[in-house]
């Protein structure tokens, strides 16, 4: 059986879209709280909407507008706000799956210019792939990794196979009781990657999965994506693991 899958994005719904995040003159639209439609849930500050930009056809996107401003970002938050956020979005998100409706249920997060965001705000993506298995082309090795912490059954590591590569940092959790290390994990190894890991990283992704009965997160820093991926599907690593990996538990732990 083939492992090729494929979303349909459509250009015409594109080009509506407003991108704030390369032009501060435009007027941010997650801000504009009195003109946002089509509010799903709320918890404070947190709003989920459907997208008003539906992109991928045969999807249910929907958007989860993390802060009532588009300071402070993930990485910064206080503990009860990032906890707060976590929660919400993992419950959102798995709420969607129980539907039973979709192929596949798709969460991230996308922050700065080589992300792939447009959107300045600080907000999260969950999707409905009505058609599509978004973990056809996964692999359990790609969540194998150099230990960092573990601690109340959750693990933190740095992939020794990565996805894409060159260096991704994963969250495993057995239970749905750790979400706030879950939460600690991840906003650390977002705050590293924007303030440790390299001096021009400005962007990262953070991906959510559910793989083997267990909840699994990447966090990637992101640049220009290397030709040999794009090309080849082939990833890196960087060879500098254990430096890293000491460096984050000398500064987080
Ligand atoms: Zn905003």
């Amino acid at each position: 059986m083939s492992a090729y899958e494929l979303l349909h994005f459509d250009p015409e719904i594109a080009a509506q879209k407003p991108v704030s995040i390369l032009n501060p003159q435009v007027k941010c639209p997650f801000c504009d709280r009195a003109n946002l439609k089509n509010i799903l849930a709320e918890q404070g500050s947190i709003l989920l909407v459907k997208n008003k930009y539906p992109v991928l056809k045969d999807t249910f996107p929907t958007v989860l507008i993390e802060t009532a401003r588009c300071q402070p970002e993930f990485s910064e938050y206080t503990k009860d706000h990032l906890y707060q956020v976590i929660s919400f979005g993992i419950h959102k998100w798995l709420e969607l799956e129980a539907t039973k409706k979709f192929s596949s249920v798709i969460f991230y997060k996308s922050h700065g210019p080589f992300s792939g965001g447009t959107i300045l705000h600080p907000h999260m993506q969950i999707i409905g792939l009505k058609n599509v298995n978004c973990y056809k082309n996964m692999l359990i090795e790609h969540f194998e990794g150099m230990i960092i912490d573990n601690h109340s059954g959750v693990e933190f590591n740095l992939a020794t196979k990565p996805r894409s590569g060159f260096n991704e940092f994963n969250i495993i959790l057995e239970s749905l009781d750790n979400l706030n290390q879950l939460a600690d994990y991840t906003q650390i190894a977002t705050h590293f990657c924007l303030n440790y890991y390299h001096r021009n990283c400005n962007s990262y992704n953070i991906f959510f999965y559910r793989l083997n009965h267990k909840i699994m997160v990447k966090v990637i820093p992101r640049f220009v994506t290397s030709p040999l991926f794009i090309g080849f599907s082939l990833p890196q690593v960087s060879d500098n693991h254990a430096k890293i990996v000491q460096t984050i538990q000398n500064k987080y732990f």
